[in-house]
């Protein structure tokens, strides 16, 4: 049998593929390093989409599917533990 409960969508606009996954929730696979949630995306790349065109493409701008954008989705506060894990910096 093949894998049917799974579905997977692409974002053309953002680049990713999401594993919808009745089970564990949704997956989003980055073009790099690990996997993550909807709202790590939704705070890393789509909420920067500034036209109702570009909104209208992306498949993750619905608030009830992503859920709220929890801590360490940013870049920021990823760049921020490297920083003080390893201050291989400058
Ligand atoms: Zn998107």
């Amino acid at each position: 049998m093949t894998v049917s409960s799974n579905m997977q969508l692409r974002c053309e606009l953002c680049q990713i593929e999401i594993n919808e996954n009745a089970d564990r929730g949704d997956e989003v696979l980055f073009s790099r390093g690990a996997t993550g949630s909807r709202s790590k995306l939704w705070a890393r790349v789509c909420q920067y989409l500034k036209t109702d065109e570009q909104k209208a493409s992306c498949i993750n701008q619905d608030v009830s599917k992503r859920g709220t954008e929890m801590p360490g989705d940013r870049y920021e506060e990823i760049a921020l533990v490297e920083v003080e894990g390893t201050q291989a910096e400058s």
